[in-house]
């Protein structure tokens, strides 16, 4: 148990024109454990690079990064995604969907049945269990995604815009979730937004980056707003 170092990341996509993309120069930080940072910057910046090099899809062209001292490389089950959307299995139902990280670990079929049925109360879905992802509203959509990571018990959450693609009632909805979520588990919570409002919101520690080649522009401690969640 403890922090994330992202250590002097570089990335360089090579186009097969033989030009290239700087997507990301020289960024380092260290996230302490059990912080919330939120991520904020135009398009192009490198936002989702960077968390897809923190979560190990990608490898960087420089750089490393560190979890709990030791460095990580490939995805792993400590550090868990949730993606803005469709990255559920949306013909299984929403209980299949949240055990299949504790099936595919082999734990046993008892024991994962428990930790879906706490994961869906926490997420207000326990009247949903049985219905097949697609017959879901896009919120409760999110709300399985979150269940789903969750299951895997990460010690770190990545947030590529999890809000982003739903309606401004059910975001700030699902802004409380987040937020209880984060407080309840005491996960460490990386979150990209397009909103500032969100990132204001949601941040212990607000990071803006530049683009061209992405960078951090700035970083900002918040007054952190209690919802009263
Ligand atoms: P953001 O999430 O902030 O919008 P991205 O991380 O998606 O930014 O992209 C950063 C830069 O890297 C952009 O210029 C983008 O076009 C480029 N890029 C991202 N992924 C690839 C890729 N697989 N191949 C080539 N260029 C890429
Ligand atoms: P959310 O804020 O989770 O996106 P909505 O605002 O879309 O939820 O829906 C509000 C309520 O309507 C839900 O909590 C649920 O009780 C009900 N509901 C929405 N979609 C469905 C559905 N496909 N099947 C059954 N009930 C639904």
């Amino acid at each position: 148990m403890s922090g994330l170092s992202i250590e002097n990341i570089s990335m360089r996509f090579d186009l097969p024109n033989g030009t290239s993309v700087q997507a990301l120069q020289n960024v380092s930080l260290d996230i302490r454990q059990g912080e919330l940072l939120s991520v904020l910057g135009p398009s192009g910046c490198g936002k989702t690079t960077l968390l897809n090099i923190v979560a190990g899809f990608l490898a960087p062209t420089e750089g490393r990064v560190v979890l709990g001292g030791k460095p990580v490389v490939g995805p792993g089950p400590e550090r868990g995604m949730v993606f803005q959307q469709g990255a559920l299995f949306e013909w299984m139902s929403v209980r299949e969907n949240v055990a299949f990280g504790p099936n595919m670990k082999g734990m046993p079929k008892a024991e994962s049945a428990g930790i879906v049925d706490h994961l869906l109360d926490v997420v207000g879905l326990r009247d949903f269990k049985d219905k097949a992802v697609y017959e879901l509203s896009g919120g409760m959509q999110q709300r399985v995604a979150l269940a789903r990571c969750l299951a895997n018990d990460p010690e770190v959450i990545l947030m590529d815009e999890p809000l982003g693609a739903l309606d401004a009632l059910t975001r700030e909805k699902m802004q409380g979730l987040v937020l209880k979520l984060w407080k309840e588990t005491g996960k460490t919570i990386i979150l990209i937004t397009h909103s500032v409002e969100e990132a204001l919101l949601l941040g212990e520690r607000l990071l803006v980056m530049a683009p061209r080649p992405g960078r951090i522009h700035k970083e900002y401690r918040l007054p952190f707003a209690d919802m009263g969640v």
